[in-house]
């Protein structure tokens, strides 16, 4: 077994720790009155409307080409009216509360510059004017629309059923897990074609169309099932082998590195980590041939589970848990624990745990903390890019 899990935790603050750290930035306060919630809100409200303007702007590059005739253009420029605006407004009110004026400046500028490229009375059609190719640059619509949802679910969601409700929002590790997140929603169609791409050159040759259309036709719940089971068989081999093989864990012990977990705590994964899980799970499915529709669930239901999973909320899902991978499942993957050392891989059905001795779940106990032992990746997208292939 590599070793990895189970030694106390030098780094990262207790939670105590780290709620005094974060009742003050920089040296200063962030309490109600301190310009600190201005300064983030204007930040995020002005970044908001500056990625959007972009994307109106240039949606060749930043949109994805099949949201792009979706967008009711009227109503996105009245919100960037608002939201460009309330980002000017907050940015002064921070400069006027606060002594360190790097929040309040970086939203006016950002502000400013959505304004310089047209603001709210931007005119250029969003929707694909002939010369827009299907493949555009990066997905900044996506990674907008992405953070607002997953926002807008998962911060209400921790707060009233938190499973550390000490826990805040900005804690240890999230500038980190917020870039891969934004790395990897930016870069959504080239994973999705990277993902593909092994399985169409290896397999073409096995493809039997009357076999895929049978696969096909089959009921759509039934279909989605099938996936499930599928996918989450070949996933809980690979992701066994990334523990096992020292090799491949240090890719994987960028996801590991977490040592806080909530909705944004999945998003850590190394781009090997991402490509080579996908593409084998891929692999099946393509040889298969099950209908877009199914593998079209089975892209939403796989992003709201792995998203819920690391989440940190105390639902235990009583008997069900059992049957589905479950938050409490899932952060035992996590844990440092000696108990927990290899245990649960699987992402959808702990049948496969079960089945194969790597079956870890205590009645009522929670993980007291996560994390990586032996040698730990360091904080930091780029580092941990490079990490893997340093010796
Ligand atoms: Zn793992
Ligand atoms: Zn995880």
């Amino acid at each position: 077994m590599i070793e990895k899990n189970s030694q106390t935790h030098s780094d990262g603050a207790d939670s105590s720790d780290e709620v005094r750290q974060f009742s003050r930035v920089d040296g200063e306060s962030v309490r109600f009155g301190t310009g600190w919630i201005s300064g983030v809100a204007a930040i995020a409200l002005s970044g908001a409307g500056l990625l959007v303007v972009l994307c109106i702007r240039f949606p060749s590059i930043f949109t994805m080409s099949v949201l792009r005739e979706y967008y009711p253009i009227p109503i996105v420029r009245a919100l960037l009216y608002v939201v460009i605006t309330s980002g000017f407004l907050f940015g002064i009110l921070s400069l006027v509360l606060r002594r360190r004026k790097v929040l309040g400046t970086t939203a006016i500028v950002f502000a400013l510059f959505a304004g310089l490229l047209g603001g709210a009375q931007i005119q250029l059609p969003i929707a694909p004017d002939g010369s827009a190719p299907a493949q555009s640059l990066l997905s900044v619509d996506w990674f907008v629309l992405n953070l607002m949802f997953w926002c807008a679910l998962f911060i209400p969601l921790e707060r009233w059923f938190a499973l550390r409700a000490e826990q805040p929002v900005f804690r240890h590790g999230w500038r980190t897990d917020l870039s891969y997140f934004f790395a990897s929603t930016l870069a959504v169609q080239w994973v999705a074609i990277l993902t593909m791409k092994p399985a169409q050159i290896l397999f073409s040759w096995v493809i039997d169309e009357s076999w895929r259309t049978s696969v096909a036709n089959q009921p759509l719940a039934l279909q989605v099932l099938e996936i499930l089971l599928v996918t989450d068989f070949v996933q809980y081999w690979i992701h066994r082998a990334f523990h096992r093989i020292p090799l491949l864990w240090r890719f994987h012990a960028i996801h590991h590195s977490a040592e806080r977990m909530d909705w944004l705590a999945g998003s850590r994964l190394h781009i090997v980590d991402i490509l080579l899980t996908r593409g084998c799970t891929y692999m099946p499915l393509f040889i298969l041939g099950f209908a877009d529709l199914a593998l079209l669930t089975y892209g939403v239901i796989v992003t709201l589970q792995a998203t819920f999973v690391h989440a940190n909320l105390r639902f235990t899902f009583g008997p069900l848990r059992y049957f589905l991978v479950t938050p409490q499942f899932h952060h035992w993957h996590h844990s440092d624990q000696s108990e927990a050392i290899d245990k649960n891989f699987a992402i959808h059905l702990p049948i496969w745990d079960w089945m194969f001795g790597s079956y870890h779940l205590p009645d009522r106990r929670w993980p007291d903390h996560y994390g990586v032992q032996g040698e730990r990746p360091p904080e930091g997208f780029l580092k941990q890019l490079l990490w893997p292939f340093k010796r």
